[in-house]
This record gives structure tokens, C-alpha cells and sequence, in this order.
């Protein structure tokens, strides 16, 4: 049983519309998925509509969030699964993320063309299609006006990423928050790619005891932003607090190079994910 917990859509920033990636997922042989959205659970009805027989989809969203420590603030991203999608303060947290996502893109869109480079805030939003507006769909912008060969490039800090003058910061939810939003809302919560170095700044190992100690239930130890000294580390952290681990391929369509079901998840983790959830329970595709 092949099972993938983090996977975007059209939704968010993926390229695959959310009803091809659960074909796609069922071609490929997995057994569950989990579409997992930033911010927001736009994708969830078209995926459960179409998924093939004996698929498994687990509805979650990956949640923008910001550790807020002591003289400094780390963004970090939240793997939520199986929450209620109308829990009203969720639903709200998630639409003011979203809102943020927006006047930020269309920021960096201006001090872009200020410095002359050809990019268009419309023209960036009707590719988005309504989906969760985010960095790649600026990448996008800059592939089409030929500036750069691909997403990778886009993600230098020539362009927009770590370390560029363009990259501007979003009003992201602060994790215990978002902790206690989405157990509220019966939710389970995965750290995603917790270690990933290469990303940026990750938070003090320290941290992880509190985010415990406040209803985090796992860790995305497998994913390919990890190292395997990474992957390690996640799992001595886990096993430390009594977490459980996961693996996924984090697919954004032809954004990222990884394959659908390129990392996976053990059985275990994913029956600690379900018996843990409320809000909503998983949907497997039956034959018509
Ligand atoms: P944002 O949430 O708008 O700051 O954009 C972050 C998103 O950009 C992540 O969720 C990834 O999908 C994508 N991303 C970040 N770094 C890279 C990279 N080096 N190559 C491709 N996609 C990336
Ligand atoms: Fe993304
Ligand atoms: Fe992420
Ligand atoms: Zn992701």
C-alpha cells in the first residue's frame, strides 16, 4: 500500500488541476493521497469527486505559519489533515492567510516592474485561476516572459527567492495557533519538512517539545528538502516525543522535479492520523 500525505493542486500553487492528480495518483498505483493545499481546502470536492476506484484521498491543507521566537520569527509550513472545512474560525484564519497572500504577490509584482522587470499582476492572476496565489505563480510569470529557464532559476535570490529583495513576507498564521485552530476544528497536525536547511532557517530543536506539548501529532521526516542526516534527525526528534513520522513527495506538478508517491508513508502513521481526526474522515473511490 503506496501512501503519499502531501501532494498540491491547481488550488494552491501545483500545476496539476485536483481532479487529474487523483487520476494521476491511481495510474501511478498509490493507494491514499492526501491533497494538501496551501491555506486553503478549495480542491477538496473536485478531488473526492473524481477519484478511481480504490483510491484513498485524506482532505487536509498545508497551513502558512511563523514560529515567533525571541528576537526572531522562522516561517514554517503545517500538514493538517482531516479537519472540518466549516469550522468557522479555521475557515476565517485560512481566508486571512490568503487575503495576505495576495496583497504580497501583487507587492512584489510592482517593485519588480519598478526595477523594469516585465511581469503583469492580471496577467499572474488569471493563471492562478483562483487557486491559493504563492511564489510559483511568479516564477511562472518570469518563465513566460523568458526571464528565467525554469522554476529552480525563478528561486534564485536574483529572482524571488531566499535571500532576494523582492521576496517579501506574507501574514502567516502563528503555529500554536494554528495548532490549536485545527484540533479545534478535529484536525490532526504534521510538521512539514521540519529540517529543511536548504530552505532556509529551521527552528531550534527545543521548539519541538512545545509543539508537542500543544497537539502536535507528527513529523514529515521523509521529503525531498531533507538530507539524510535530516531525515535522521526527524526521526530521532519524533521518536524523542513520541511523534509519529511521514513521508511524501510534497508534488507540485511541473514546478518540482519529484514524483507523485517518490516518499512515502508507513500504515502506522497514517492509522494515527485517522484514529486521531473529527473533522472529517477519509473517502475512498468506488468503482462506477
Ligand atoms: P510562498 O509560499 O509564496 O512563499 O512560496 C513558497 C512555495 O514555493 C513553496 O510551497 C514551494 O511550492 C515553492 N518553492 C520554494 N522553493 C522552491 C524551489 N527552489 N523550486 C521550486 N519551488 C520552490
Ligand atoms: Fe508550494
Ligand atoms: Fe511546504
Ligand atoms: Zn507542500
Amino acid at each position: 500500500m503506496t501512501i503519499d500525505l502531501h501532494l498540491h493542486s491547481t488550488a494552491s500553487d501545483g500545476t496539476t488541476p485536483p481532479e487529474e492528480l487523483m487520476r494521476l495518483a491511481g495510474a501511478a498505483g498509490l493507494g491514499v493521497v492526501a491533497l494538501t493545499d496551501h491555506d486553503t481546502t478549495a480542491g477538496w470536492a473536485a478531488a473526492t469527486q473524481a477519484l478511481p476506484p480504490g483510491l484513498t484521498l485524506i482532505r487536509g491543507a498545508e497551513l502558512s505559519c511563523r514560529w515567533h521566537g525571541e528576537g526572531e520569527s522562522i516561517p514554517l509550513h503545517m500538514l493538517a489533515y482531516l479537519f472540518d472545512p466549516a469550522d468557522e474560525h479555521l475557515v476565517a484564519a485560512l481566508a486571512r492567510v490568503r487575503e495576505s497572500r495576495l496583497g504580497r504577490a501583487e507587492r512584489m509584482v510592482a517593485l519588480m516592474r519598478a526595477d523594469g522587470i516585465d511581469v503583469d499582476w492580471d496577467d499572474i492572476l488569471a493563471h492562478a485561476g483562483g487557486g491559493t496565489v504563492g511564489r510559483p505563480h511568479l516564477a511562472a510569470a518570469l518563465i513566460r516572459a523568458g526571464l528565467v529557464a525554469d522554476t529552480q532559476e525563478a528561486f534564485s535570490p536574483r529572482w524571488i527567492g531566499n535571500g532576494s529583495p523582492y521576496r517579501l513576507p506574507k501574514d502567516d498564521l502563528d503555529v500554536f495557533e494554528a495548532l490549536r485552530l485545527v484540533q479545534a476544528a478535529g484536525g490532526v497536525t504534521v510538521f512539514a519538512h521540519p529540517r529543511a536547511r536548504v530552505r532556509g532557517r529551521v527552528v531550534p530543536e527545543e521548539l519541538f517539545a512545545q509543539l508537542a506539548a500543544a497537539g502536535l501529532d507528527g513529523l514529515e521526516a521523509d521529503h525531498h528538502d531533507h538530507s539524510p542526516a535530516e531525515r535522521a534527525e526527524v526521526r530521532r526528534i519524533a521518536a524523542g516525543l513520541g511523534l509519529f513520522v511521514t513521508g511524501s513527495s510534497d508534488f507540485h506538478g511541473t514546478h518540482k522535479k519529484v514524483r507523485i508517491g517518490e516518499f512515502t508513508t508507513a500504515p502506522e502513521a497514517l492509522e494515527r492520523i485517522v484514529a486521531g481526526a473529527t473533522g472529517a474522515t477519509p473517502v475512498t473511490g468506488v468503482g462506477r
